[in-house]
């Protein structure tokens, strides 16, 4: 379960939303804190195979892989893209040879030739690919709160959604330039109000119990 009480995104999209969410921008919890745990992510999601190992090197590209990601998921919420974001995208695509193979079925997908990082990245790409054309990646989306970024999927009927809580980023995006000044006038030595919400947000929860069930 999601914030908010949503549910994930359906299929093999929902590897990608975990993958872009392993990061809570919020509570600035990270479940890659290592090569380490990179790989042990990406192996248990079949994403890599068994024996695979993942350099510091490859630890740093996955980092920058995961926030052109993001970028890309914030584009379906209004965002422009940038031309760092693409690059790095590219650089995925190029760097997993991925090709066209056509399944059992007769549907077309994309697979990477490459191994190791650059086989996880190119078989995230394939499932955003493939989202593309299915129609799901439109309402896979990043909260408009900057500080934010959640990833969420966005089941309203008419794609509408902006947070991934209204509770919680929506209303928090309102009130946040009244609470700014606010802060500015009285610059009393109070606790940011901001730290404070960190510390109770109810993310903290869903990490932990990310990180319980890997
Ligand atoms: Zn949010």
């Amino acid at each position: 379960m999601q914030p908010g009480g949503r549910a994930p995104a359906p299929g093999e999209l929902a590897l990608v939303q975990a993958f872009a969410n392993s990061k809570d921008l919020l509570t600035a919890q990270d479940v890659f804190t290592g090569p380490e745990m990179l790989r042990a992510w990406l192996t248990t999601r079949h994403l890599l195979a068994k024996g695979e190992t993942i350099s510091e090197e490859d630890f740093r590209r996955a980092l920058a892989f995961r926030e052109a990601l993001r970028a890309l998921v914030r584009a379906n919420n209004g965002a422009a893209i940038d031309a760092n974001t693409l690059e790095v995208l590219n650089q995925g695509a190029e760097g997993a040879r991925l090709s066209l193979r056509f399944a059992d079925d007769g549907r077309p997908r994309l697979e990477p030739g490459a191994s190791g990082l650059d086989g996880a990245v190119g078989r995230l790409l394939s499932i955003v690919f493939t989202a593309m054309n299915q129609g799901t990646w439109a309402r896979l989306k990043a909260c408009r709160n900057e500080e934010c970024q959640w990833v969420y999927y966005d089941t309203s009927k008419n794609r509408s959604g902006s947070w991934c809580m209204m509770a919680m980023c929506g209303n928090r995006v309102k009130t946040h330039t009244y609470r700014r000044r606010r802060k500015e006038q009285r610059d009393d030595g109070t606790p940011d109000a901001s730290v404070t919400h960190r510390q109770r947000h109810p993310r903290s929860q869903a990490f932990h119990r990310q990180q319980a069930s890997r």
